[in-house]
């Protein structure tokens, strides 16, 4: 099944909905990244989230999402845009954790439960707009929550999901966030409770290998959904070796002429997919000369 992003309201606008199956975009990322069970399922979610939040910008918008906690995996950061183009790491892709007393992937743990979520929208080129919220469990769906509750005044239920296999490959992923517009009443919020509870955990639901669309239809058929749009989202980087190469710049001639030296040349390597890009000792040495020449 292909991974699929729907946009849509229900309730008479009262309700939006985003819900994705992601299962392709965080297996493409697990093995980019070569990540380990607790650390796949830790940038999964994000990921998910990110390509959820990302369909609620504008075209060239993007939004970046970080999660500073205090466990092993260290920083996990997350990009989506509206196109469905998502990337994203963690920091220390190759932690283990003994599972949680229920035999669950112990995220919480990885991520740890002192720290923070930070939410950034690229407006284009005109602004850039950061709210902050402190994590709550480490779990991302309940912190994530608890940012749209607490910096962006918007009452949310968020469910993010990943399954990874014995092997440690990446079954299903997925997810959705549900959120109370303004107008929206207290038989309505009691309805979706009960939909909500109806749909169970995220992880048994992805299981059943249902689509978007059902999960959509399952959620909120009471509430009368109407679809927006949908599309796939994808694992994208867009990174180039100008790119890199500009990051390399950055170190000024001085470290570039070390490196030429002392490795012959220079390895960068793209945080958020791990592509690796070679310079040659020339290419050092042109920088260089164009350099001390201005
Ligand atoms: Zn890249």
């Amino acid at each position: 099944m292909r991974d699929e992003l729907i946009r849509a309201t229900a309730d008479q606008g009262r309700i939006r909905f985003i819900g994705a199956r992601t299962t392709h975009l965080v297996s493409t990322a697990q093995q980019k990244h070569q990540t380990w069970p607790v650390a796949s399922a830790a940038l999964g979610r994000t990921l998910t989230a990110a390509a959820l939040m990302g369909s609620m910008l504008k075209a060239e918008d993007r939004v970046t999402l970080r999660i500073l906690g205090d466990g092993p995996l260290g920083a996990i950061v997350a990009q989506g845009d509206a196109k469905g183009q998502v990337r994203g790491y963690v920091q220390n892709p190759t932690i283990e954790l003994p599972p949680t007393p229920e035999g669950k992937l112990d995220v919480g743990r990885g991520v740890g439960k002192e720290g923070h979520l930070h939410v950034t929208r690229d407006l284009g080129l005109k602004d850039t707009f950061t709210g902050t919220s402190a994590l709550v469990s480490g779990e991302i769906a309940e912190d994530l929550t608890h940012y749209f509750f607490t910096s962006e005044q918007t009452p949310s239920a968020v469910a993010l999901g990943v399954l990874i296999d014995v092997d440690g490959s990446v079954l299903k992923a997925g997810g959705y966030i549900l959120q109370l517009m303004p107008g929206a009443d207290d038989e309505t919020i009691d309805l979706l409770e009960q939909c909500i509870a109806r749909l169970g955990p995220i992880s048994k639901y992805l299981a059943a290998g249902k689509s978007t669309k059902e999960m959509m239809e399952d959620l909120l058929g009471e509430l009368d959904p109407k679809v927006l749009n949908s599309y796939e989202p994808e694992f994208y980087c867009g990174c180039d070796r100008e790119r890199l190469s500009t990051l390399l710049k950055s170190f000024g001639p001085d470290e570039l002429a070390d490196m030429r030296r002392e490795q012959g040349g220079a390895e960068a390597i793209c945080h958020f997919c791990s592509e690796k890009y070679q310079f040659s000792a020339d290419e050092l040495l042109a920088w260089e000369q164009e350099m001390r020449e201005t």
